[in-house]
């Protein structure tokens, strides 16, 4: 007995040393962690850029060369640095035999007049349904407009589209990662594209969107052919249109939404008019071959030069440019400049001014690649220049110096409009200090102190998809070492996990507050739960409710619901809820995190399953981590113990499961139906690149749609239906409102068929849309969580496929098995 107890004490005096050790580890491994993070110094933190939002981009700003499309590698895959044209031989071919189809177009009925009427396109249905308009067309009027002040490489803004009977403005922005949509018609060689002075858009659609134009005709080449005066659009417009045009728009910030009238107006005439230009063009071309038809020893082609001319154009491949080290071409023009007396006053210490151009140039184009800003406006040339001169010693000493010399610029110069010293200049003005005092060591140093510092583990700059392969990739990842020994940080593959898990958390993490903790009170001021602004909106919406309270609200029902939570023993409902990770108390990020893994879920009863939040709890990303491969480890443990498959979640088509299923009991639902990821993934893979994809890719993707369907041929509109199947009505809500759908869109979903393991099948009806129920019970009290985290797509997001060291192979998807039909 003695004993017994002696045990006991020892065993609680472990347990609480134990609880004591954690509970200290745990705080310390907190506080550390706030030490670690980087002080908001960076006048990024508050400011918006709206690249920031895009998710696909091909054209980083590390001096890694450009991936150039690759037919021939899987389409999501692909990979390739090649340097020859994807559509070299389509293009080739063109050459001598061109197909320019736009002049069998009766231009008769041409809109010479633009009326008021053009499509603004800024939804991916909206976008579809024009690469389905231009796909009927044999020709089209392409140009682009830019923006370049806020962006290291710049990126398309608008695409403005003209068919003979629309003007289409295509939101180059919000449609930034779903532009590829349109890949199919430009590279088709039997529809011509008409533009003028292709060659910047021709390359910049490349960079951005992987987009190669086959089949150009340009016709400011076909200016040139025809020896015309002049062969500007303004030219071209003024004597075919008899249309004045304002150059001067071109240099509009095109980021701005919406577009002033007078911008929509430029636009639309860079394209508007290029149809019908092309058209009399073409008619001069085949006039002038006639005419010396007549002497055959001596036969110039027109039509052909033209054609031949243009579609050299589209074999250019865009490259980013290639320097010595970073600044050294800009350096270069500054000094040479100098050097031809174009600078004034003398230089004393001409190597240490030199040396101070070289240094400032540099880090420029650096801070430049960091920020996705244009050295431009980060500093001028005239700003480095008096820097160098005048060797500053004070912050202020170093703005005022800056301040001048922009002021001294022309003021008919553009950039005499921008912030001078810029944003970036204040909010990292201690580098140009350090840097003007020699602080930062020679050239090939300070490269990896200067991104150390914006980037690296303590780096003040947040991180994006244009700055983040700078760590790892440029030509310094011999000196990144070096730095990364100096902070303690064992190897580059340390800091570039540490790059791309900053990454995850910007991408992934919850943008809002999980938990609005808005509370619900019955009639008799008793609380029923908490939930969710959306969740009071559709009480109050009703008129089922009123406001008792904000900040955060609270409403008060106007009925009697069924019971009370306390009532039923239900105080889960009516705990307010942190937001913060449940692990370790991380507030700044966090993601949703399943407890019940949905394999499980799948097999639970319906009450139970329609209640999601009570299995979602937040975890901070590294402890989502560690959560998510214990429970890795864990499900294989019961799946080898009980036989529970890991993923039997298959989908198929209900008209074709009545079908199978009637048909003969045997029929084995693991063969005939298809996961819904792998389903969704290869209809969305079909209709976006279809028509490029190679036979043996476009047979197995088609296979596996036509297993959703068991087993019959697939058209178009299965395809499209295929893109929703397996998500519940809520996730197609969101899809559709992502996409811009109308919700009125015919789309039945309600019976929903699931599958078990056994190969029963069950159809049960649901009544998950709240605007079925009428009389809201305690048990729809479901409080706060709504939306699934969907991480499936993660790597495909962040357009890193294989630089992405810290994947989450999450929950591949929701939990439930709906079926279109
Ligand atoms: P455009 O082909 O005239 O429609 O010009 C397309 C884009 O090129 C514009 O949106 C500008 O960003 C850029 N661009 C062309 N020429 C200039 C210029 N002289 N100055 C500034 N930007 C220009
Ligand atoms: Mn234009
Ligand atoms: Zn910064």
């Amino acid at each position: 007995m003695e004993n017994k107890k002696e045990k006991m004490k020892i065993l609680l005096t472990i347990a609480s040393v134990a609880a004591i050790s954690i509970f200290f580890t745990a705080q310390l491994y907190r506080r550390r962690r706030k030490q670690r993070r980087p002080q908001s110094c960076c006048y990024l933190h508050s400011e918006s850029k709206p690249q920031l939002s895009f998710k696909r981009v091909f054209a980083d700003n590390s001096c890694s060369p450009f991936n150039h499309f690759n037919r021939q590698a899987d389409s999501v895959n692909e990979k390739s640095s090649s340097l020859t044209h994807p559509y070299e031989s389509e293009i080739t071919t063109l050459m001598e035999n061109p197909q320019l189809l736009f002049s069998k177009i009766a231009m008769d009925d041409f809109d010479a007049k633009m009326d008021d009427s053009y499509v603004w396109v800024e939804t991916e249905s909206q976008l579809s349904q024009l690469a389905q308009v231009l796909s009927e067309h044999r020709a089209f009027a392409v140009d682009t407009e830019q923006h370049s002040l806020r962006s290291f490489l710049g990126f398309t803004a608008l695409i403005q589209i003209s068919t003979e009977k629309e003007d289409y403005l295509v939101d180059a922005i919000a449609l930034h990662d779903a532009i590829g949509i349109l890949r199919p018609v430009f590279a088709d060689p039997n529809i011509c594209k008409v533009f003028h002075g292709a060659d910047g858009d021709i390359v910049w659609l490349q960079r951005d969107f992987h987009i190669y134009v086959v089949n150009l005709f340009d016709t400011a080449k076909a200016c040139e052919v025809l020896s015309k005066p002049q062969k500007s659009l303004a030219y071209l417009l003024e004597t075919y249109c008899g249309v004045a045009t304002n150059k001067l728009l071109q240099r509009e910030d095109w980021r701005q939404r919406p577009l002033s009238e007078e911008m929509v107006q430029y636009a639309r005439t860079d394209a508007h008019y290029l149809l019908y230009i092309a058209n009399c063009l073409m008619a001069e071309l085949k006039q002038q071959d006639c005419e010396y038809s007549s002497c055959p020893d001596d036969k110039f082609h027109f039509v052909l030069e033209a054609s031949r001319r243009s579609n050299m154009i589209c074999l250019q491949l865009y490259a980013k440019e290639v320097e010595d080290f970073p600044g050294a071409s800009a350096a270069f023009s500054i000094l040479s400049r100098q050097l031809n007396g174009q600078g004034s006053g003398p230089i004393s210490g001409a190597t240490k001014f030199q040396d101070l151009v070289r240094r400032l140039c540099a880090w420029r184009d650096l801070m430049a690649r960091v920020h996705d800003e244009s050295t431009r406006y980060i500093l001028s040339d005239y700003a480095i220049v008096a820097l160098s001169k005048k060797v500053p010693t004070t912050q202020a000493d170093i703005y005022s110096t800056i301040i001048q010399a922009d002021l001294n610029i022309d003021s008919s110069n553009f950039s005499s409009s921008l912030p001078s010293p810029s944003p970036l200049v204040c909010s990292h003005w201690i580098d140009v200090h350090q840097l003007i005092q020699d602080k930062l060591g020679n050239l090939d140093k300070f490269f990896p102190v200067v991104l150390q510092n914006c980037l690296g583990p303590n780096g003040s700059c947040p991180l994006s998809v244009f700055n983040y392969a700078l760590l790892m990739n440029c030509s310094l990842k011999h000196e990144t070492r070096l730095v990364s020994k100096q902070n303690g940080f064992k190897n580059p593959k340390q800091v570039a996990k540490k790059a791309s898990r900053e990454l995850f958390i910007q991408k992934f993490s919850c943008k809002s507050p999980v938990y609005h903790n808005c509370r619900i009170y019955a009639n008799d001021g008793r609380l029923l739960c908490y939930c969710d602004h959306k969740k009071l909106e559709w009480y109050l919406h009703r008129d089922l409710a009123k406001l008792v309270d904000d900040e955060p609200p609270a409403i008060m029902l106007l009925f009697e619901p069924k019971g009370r939570p306390e009532d039923e023993d239900n105080d889960f409902y009516i705990q307010s809820k942190k937001n913060i990770c449940v692990g370790c108390g991380e507030g700044n990020h966090y993601l949703r995190y399943r407890v019940i893994p949905s394999c499980y879920r799948i097999h639970f009863p319906e009450h139970l399953k329609s209640h999601r939040s009570h299995d979602i709890v937040l975890l901070c990303v590294d402890c989502h981590e560690v959560a998510h491969a214990a429970a890795e480890k864990y499900k294989k443990q019961i799946a080898g113990e009980f036989g529970i498959p890991l993923y039997v979640r298959k989908v198929i088509d209900l008209n074709q499961a009545s079908i199978i299923s009637g048909s003969s009991d045997s029929m084995n639902f693991e063969d005939s139906g298809v996961s819904p990821l792998q389903l969704r993934t290869a209809a969305k893979a079909l209709l976006r690149h279809g028509p490029e994809m190679p036979p043996s890719r476009l047979e197995e993707l088609t296979q596996i749609v036509m297993r959703y369907y068991g087993g019959r041929e697939i058209s178009k509109e299965d395809l499209e239906r295929a893109l929703v199947a397996g998500m519940s009505p809520h996730e197609r809500r969101r899809l559709e409102k992502k996409k811009g759908l109308s919700l009125k869109q015919p789309m039945r979903i309600l019976p929903v068929i699931e599958q078990e393991s056994n190969n029963v099948t069950k159809i049960i009806s649901t009544t998950s849309d709240p605007s079925k129920v009428d009389n809201p019970d305690v048990s729809d009290f479901t409080a706060d969580v709504s939306q699934s985290t969907k991480v499936d797509t993660l790597k495909e997001a962040l357009g890193t496929k294989d630089e992405m060291d810290f994947s989450m192979d999450m929950d591949p998807m929701g939990n439930k098995l709906w079926i279109v039909y």
